[in-house]
This record gives structure tokens, C-alpha cells and sequence, in this order.
């Protein structure tokens, strides 16, 4: 088979290995100046690593890209180390993923329970919530409830308006009371308090995938953005530039929904329209470079409450404060101290029309909520990332409304974040997917 992937994603990247390992002709088609699409990374001459442009880590539940790495040759590279994960509260940053128990969701649960605020009977209805979800092997079943409702039912409303809504305002905005129960059940079932990251940081493992995916005999062509993608008699026709296109017997094509409909326009139908109701927000990072650490308690990942979906209503302007540093040591980055300050939002958003400067200037004074003696002379550089299809947002009964790989035009197969469920998207199931959507093309007639 001659085969095409548009996208040297995880998704793409792990189709590629799957199909080359198979021994069919592959060649990739990517849009970016490097492989790894949202998990890329770049690095400065002084560091040694290079540095996500979006924070990454892998789960010890990442079965699917740990397998890939130990197929391509490079597990060892992996490292996990337990950092400490909090939520921010005026009188102090809560610890939430101390090691208390062998069990990753009941532990949270307990280390939760520290939060102030909370009556003994309000965490006697938090530990019995967290134990009935221990009891679901597949919360898919769970899709047909809103986390709200769920939540509000079994944790109740003090726990739910104190922990919960916070944290869904703050991943969905607006969507927050739309987002199914198997999605928050996912996220509480594959967490784990060990953390994993990949010598040299995650361009590293993707580029160590792409080459074992080359020495396999696949071409990644970059900076090669595909425009069109057309049915032509027994395959499709990938177009690279107006009027210079190469045909292919099975493409894959990896890129968001939007983006899909508008590169393959003959899809239609009941197909499109799934495509088309499908949600999702766009990803927005302030990277900074200090010249020492900001949590000195030691926090790698801060949740910042949100209260309301509107972003300057809430006392930090944005969802996550991520000192990687505190994870990964500083020395990798020329001893300076990464701070990552990060949110989801609608690609309409102010945040994608706003200047690196009137970001930072909305940003940073936020920052001396978590020390005090911040001030703005601690940056040495920073840098803004922003990505408008990063995070999609299941909504109640999701399963039922995901467009299938096998797209309705015959050889187009296609393969997205969008279609990863009930599981959150990340590199773990982009190999997931990308590996079904090859043994698919290999497969179906
Ligand atoms: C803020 C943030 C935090 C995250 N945190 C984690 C985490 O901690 N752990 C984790 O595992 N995952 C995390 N993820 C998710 C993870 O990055 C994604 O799930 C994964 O990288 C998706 O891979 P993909 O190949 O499906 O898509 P992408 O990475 O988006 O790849 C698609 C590729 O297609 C290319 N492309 C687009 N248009 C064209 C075109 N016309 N022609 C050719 N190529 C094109 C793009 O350049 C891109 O390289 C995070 C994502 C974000 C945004």
C-alpha cells in the first residue's frame, strides 16, 4: 500500500510506525518546521533539553506511548518522578497528589479531603463518591450525566461548589455545566501521582519516534502543508501546492475537525455534520524563564480555582501555573526556572487577539499570589505559545455522536483528539488512535 499521513503529531507519527512496520510505502506530510505537532518543544543554545512549548507530562497508565517507546527502542529514556500537585487557595497552596494510598483515585480523595472549607459529612460523601467511581471498570456508562449533576448528587453542593465547579470553569469555561461524567471519570481513573517525561523533553521522544519511523523506510516531508485532500478512483490525491498533488492509495489525515472539512470538502452528510457539532478550545501559554524559583513550597502544578467563566473575574486570569523546574530540574534549562502560565479558551477569545505584552501585563501581577516577593525583574525571557485546537469538550452521550476513523469517502481515514473517548486527549492516546487508524487502513476494503 502507498500510504499518506497528514500530521507528524503522536497521532501520526504512531500510524506511521504501525503501517512502516508493516511494510507499506508511508510518507508524512507536516505543516510545522519541526515533528510533534502540540507536544513540541523548542530549546535555547544554553539549555540541554528542550522545553514544551505547552506542559506535558505522561501518566504510569500511558500504556500505549510507553509500549511505542519501548518498540522503538528508547523506554529508557522515560523518567517519572512524584512532583507535587496543589490548588491554590488564599492561605496557602493544598497539596492533592501526596502518596498516601497505593490506590491513584481514593488517594486524591483523601489528600482532597485537607482542603478547608469541608464539614466531616461533606468528605464522609467525597470519600463514598470516590469509592463508587472505583466501582465503574467503564465510565462511558456515566456520559449520559453532566459532571455537574453527578457531582452535585453524591459530593454535594458545598464539596462540588468548593472543589469541582472551580476546576471544570476553569478546563471548559462556559461549557463547564455541559461536560459529560465519563470524561471527569476518565481523568480521576488514569491520573497517577508519578508523572513522566523523556530525556532531553518531549521533541525528543517524538523525534526519536520519527526516526525509528525513517529507519523503517517512511519520508517525513516538513513544512509541507497539505491543501486539499480529493477522492480520485481507487485512492485519494494529496495536494501540496495548487495543481501539484501525488495520489495514494490510503491518507490519513490527523488535524482538527474544522481544519479536516475544509482540506477533504466532498465530505458530507451525516459524517460532516458530526464533525461539524463536535467542541473544543484552544490552548493558550506564557512561558517564562526566572532567574529563581516562584513556588517555593516546591509545587509543580497549580489548579487556580476559577469562580466564573468570564477570565478577569477570577483572581488569577488564566487555569494553570506549572513551574516545570519543580519537576524537572533547572539545570536542563541553563539553571534558569520555566513558569509556564496556561489556559484554555475559545479560539474566538480575547486571549488569541491579544499581544504578547497585553497578555503579560494581564498575567503576571497575578503571580505574587503565590510569592509575594514577585516582581516582573525575576524574568529573564518569555514566550508565548497559542494553539486554537488543543482541548475537546465532550458533551452528555458523546460516544454516540464520535465520526468513525473510516471516513465515507473511500482510502480517507481520519484521526483526531476529537475522537479520543472517554479518555482526555494526550500523546497516550494519540498512539492509541493513530495505531487503530493504521491497522484500519491495513484492514478495511
Ligand atoms: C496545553 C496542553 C497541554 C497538554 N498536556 C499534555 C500532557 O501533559 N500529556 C500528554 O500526553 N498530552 C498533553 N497534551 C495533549 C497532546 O499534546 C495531544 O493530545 C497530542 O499531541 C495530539 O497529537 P496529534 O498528533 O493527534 O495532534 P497534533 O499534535 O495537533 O498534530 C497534528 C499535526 O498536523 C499538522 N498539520 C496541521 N495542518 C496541516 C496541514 N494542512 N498539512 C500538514 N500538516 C498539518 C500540525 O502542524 C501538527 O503537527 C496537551 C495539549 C495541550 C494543548
Amino acid at each position: 500500500m502507498k500510504a499518506a499521513i497528514v500530521g507528524c503529531g503522536a497521532t501520526g507519527l504512531a500510524a506511521a510506525w504501525e503501517l512502516a512496520s508493516a511494510g507499506h510505502e508511508v510518507t508524512i506530510y507536516e505543516a510545522g518546521k519541526e515533528v510533534g505537532g502540540l507536544a513540541a518543544g523548542f530549546k535555547d543554545p544554553a539549555w540541554d533539553w528542550a522545553l514544551e512549548k505547552f506542559y506535558h507530562h505522561w501518566f504510569a497508565t500511558d500504556t500505549d506511548i510507553l509500549s511505542l517507546l519501548e518498540a522503538v527502542g528508547t523506554r529508557g529514556k522515560v523518567q517519572f518522578h512524584q512532583p507535587v500537585t496543589s490548588i491554590w487557595r488564599a492561605e496557602g497552596n493544598v497539596p492533592i497528589d501526596k502518596p498516601v494510598l497505593p490506590v491513584a483515585l481514593l488517594a486524591r480523595v483523601v489528600n482532597v479531603l485537607g482542603i478547608p472549607g469541608l464539614s466531616l459529612w461533606d468528605k464522609l460523601r467525597f470519600g463514598a463518591a470516590g469509592f463508587l467511581l472505583t466501582k465503574y471498570k467503564n465510565g462511558v456508562e456515566l456520559e449520559k450525566y453532566t459532571a455537574e449533576a453527578w457531582l452535585r448528587r453524591w459530593v454535594g453542593e458545598r464539596a462540588y461548589n468548593l472543589v469541582w465547579r472551580p476546576l471544570l470553569i476553569g478546563k471548559f469555561g462556559e461549557w463547564y455545566d455541559r461536560v459529560n461524567m465519563a470524561w471527569m471519570w476518565a481523568r480521576l481513573y488514569k491520573r497517577t501521582a508519578a508523572l513522566g517525561t523523556y530525556a532531553g523533553g518531549f521533541q525528543a521522544a517524538l523525534e526519536d519516534i520519527a526516526e525509528a519511523v525513517c529507519a523503517k523506510g517512511a519520508t517525513i516531508h516538513l513544512e509541507t502543508p497539505i491543501h486539499r485532500l480529493t477522492p480520485v478512483a481507487g485512492g485519494v490525491n494529496v495536494e501540496t501546492r495548487p495543481a501539484l498533488s501525488r495520489r495514494f492509495d490510503r491518507v490519513l489525515s490527523t488535524v482538527g475537525p474544522g481544519l479536516m472539512l475544509r482540506l477533504a470538502p466532498e465530505l458530507s452528510g451525516e459524517y460532516a455534520a458530526q464533525m461539524r457539532a463536535l467542541k473544543s478550545l484552544g490552548a493558550v501559554a506564557l512561558v517564562l524563564a526566572l532567574d529563581r524559583q516562584l513556588m517555593t513550597d516546591g509545587t509543580y502544578w497549580l489548579n487556580l480555582p476559577a469562580q466564573s467563566p468570564d477570565r478577569r473575574q477570577n483572581p488569577f486570569p488564566f487555569l494553570a501555573l506549572v513551574e516545570h523546574t519543580n519537576y524537572v530540574a533547572a539545570e536542563h534549562f541553563g539553571g534558569e526556572h520555566i513558569v509556564y502560565l496556561g489556559d484554555y479558551v475559545p479560539q474566538e477569545h480575547e486571549y488569541f487577539r491579544m499581544s504578547e505584552a497585553e497578555l503579560a501585563d494581564l498575567f503576571l501581577p497575578a503571580l505574587a499570589k503565590v510569592n509575594p516577593d514577585f516582581t516582573p525583574a525575576w524574568i529573564r525571557r518569555r514566550w508565548l505559545f497559542r494553539a486554537p485546537y488543543a482541548q475537546p469538550v465532550p458533551l452528555v452521550n458523546h460516544s454516540q455522536h464520535i465520526p468513525l476513523v473510516k471516513t465515507p469517502i473511500a482510502g480517507l481515514f481520519w484521526a483526531s483528539m476529537s475522537q479520543v473517548y472517554p479518555w482526555d486527549r494526550g500523546t497516550n492516546y494519540a498512539v492509541e488512535i493513530g495505531r487503530r487508524a493504521a491497522w484500519a487502513m491495513m484492514t478495511v476494503v
